[in-house]
């Protein structure tokens, strides 16, 4: 897994144009049972990865952080929401909140997730890869294959599956 990970920004880098135009083929035609076999896809990988011995998305990118997040993990620190914000969080660009810094505060040296029963929902989420009608969010998935191997090999599976 570790050297697949270090790999794993060029070999994306590498398919990135064959990546682009069969999402934007897929797009313009989505096959009726793309979010079946999607899912077919997405927990056939999730049985073989092992998150624990990656945890590459905690330590390079993080989550977005919505209300429903801030309220529950403060209230599991038992903190006022105003000062878990004020202590992890900023306000960035885009007007969401995010980590102040990553790794992510939360990861443990073992890569457990210190919060991982309240853990925000994007983060449950992460890649996304069995979200319904997931040509909508190709954009987002060319990044996340530089950084999840999961996401990776699941984008190769769909060509392979879901021939464009
Ligand atoms: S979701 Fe992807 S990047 Fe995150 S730990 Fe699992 S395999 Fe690694
Ligand atoms: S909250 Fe947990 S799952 Fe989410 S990025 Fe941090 S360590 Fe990873």
């Amino acid at each position: 897994m570790e050297e697949f990970q270090k790999e794993l920004p060029k070999l994306a880098k590498d398919k990135h144009p064959e990546n682009k135009k069969y999402f934007a083929k897929l797009k313009k035609k989505p096959p009726k049972d793309l979010d079946y076999t999607m899912q077919e896809i997405h927990d056939e990988e999730f049985e073989r990865t092992d998150c624990l011995s990656c945890a590459n998305c905690c330590k390079t990118t993080g989550p977005l952080f919505t209300n429903a997040d801030i309220a529950r993990i403060s209230k599991h620190f038992k903190m006022k929401e105003h000062r878990f914000i004020a202590q992890y969080l900023h306000f960035d660009e885009d007007d969401h909140y995010v980590l102040k810094s990553v790794p992510c505060t939360f990861l443990a040296d073992d890569n457990e997730c210190m919060i991982y029963d309240v853990r925000p929902k994007a983060c449950r989420e992460y890649p996304h890869t069995d979200r319904k009608k997931f040509y909508q969010i190709s954009d987002l998935t060319l990044k996340n294959v530089a950084i999840c191997p999961a996401a990776y090999n699941i984008v190769e599976e769909m060509k392979k599956r879901i021939p464009k």
